[in-house]
């Protein structure tokens, strides 16, 4: 097959079924001849990933839970024996315990506050460290974000703390891997219907509140954020690195809602 990843290898964590953003980013990928590995957190998704990924192409699955640095660190070496390098990797994970993603943030526990940023920011950077060592002819690393790091959005509470520092990490991490022509990059999407979305208190109306007011009048989908991270991971976006790039049909530079909204 033919096309602007064709030759490239990469590896995509956080498919959890067909309605996940990694999803969209893989059919993206593998529709311009990327070959890709997947990774599943445990067993049962597991039965989920292998027939997408085999609808791809791709008989390389690997089993990580990024609580458990001995299986990232498998994975890491699975890689270096079946592929020996690396060109991009893809970072849609994250997590934090639905009891707290409603209410105050103020009652955020200690517990949780540690889990949610181990899982949703700081496995970004183990990720990073150990893709770094196999992207020996430069790379380009991609994870995913949301813009309750810069707004107060309801409910979103510590996940929104966790996204801020996952930014700051994007930031940090094109900073130490530019030299080695590796680029580190964020999307920031607008609201998908997926698990982890479902696990946002009220999810369903700020979806709704977005498709009302983005400037589009729609919410982006899997396959809008599938391409934009198809030009964030080829070579297109050879001088793009550090970014945070929104694919959310512009809400985020709204402030009010739309005139159709306020006049009802
Ligand atoms: P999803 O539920 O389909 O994917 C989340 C993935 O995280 C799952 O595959 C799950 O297995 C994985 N995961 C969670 N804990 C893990 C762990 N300990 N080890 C390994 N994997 C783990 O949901 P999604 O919405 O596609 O989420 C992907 C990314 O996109 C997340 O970072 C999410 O915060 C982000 N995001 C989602 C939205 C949205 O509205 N859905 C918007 C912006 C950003």
């Amino acid at each position: 097959m033919n096309g602007i990843m064709q030759g490239k290898r990469g590896l995509i964590m956080g498919v959890a079924n067909n309605h996940s953003i990694a999803w969209g980013i893989s059919k993206a990928l593998a529709a311009q001849g990327a070959e890709l590995a997947f990774t599943y957190q445990g067993e049962a998704l597991g039965k989920r990933v292998k027939p997408l990924a085999a609808e791809l192409g791709s008989d390389f699955i690997v089993p990580c839970d990024v609580e458990d640095i001995a299986s990232v660190d498998a994975l890491f070496q699975t890689i270096r024996e079946k592929w020996g390098a690396l060109d991009f990797v893809v970072h849609a994970i994250g997590f934090s315990d639905k009891n707290e993603l409603k209410g105050l943030y103020a009652d955020t526990t200690r517990e949780n506050f540690s889990r949610t940023m181990v899982i949703s920011c700081f496995s970004f950077t183990e990720i990073a460290k150990r893709a770094a060592e196999l992207m020996t002819n430069g790379g380009s690393m991609l994870t995913l974000t949301y813009n309750g790091s810069q707004r107060v959005i309801p409910n979103y509470n510590v996940m929104g703390v966790a996204k801020a520092a996952l930014e700051a990490s994007v930031r940090y991490l094109a900073a130490d891997y530019g030299p080695r022509d590796i680029r580190v990059n964020a999307i920031s999407a607008g609201p998908v219907r997926t698990l982890a979305g479902a696990g946002i208190s009220d999810a369903r109306a700020i979806y709704a509140w977005n498709q009302k007011n983005a400037p589009l009048r729609r919410t982006a989908d899997i396959d809008d954020i599938g391409g934009s991270a198809l030009y964030l991971l080829s070579n297109l976006s050879r001088g793009v690195t550090g970014e945070c790039h929104y694919v959310d049909c512009g809400y985020n530079i709204t402030s009010t809602p739309t005139l159709e909204v306020l006049s009802k």
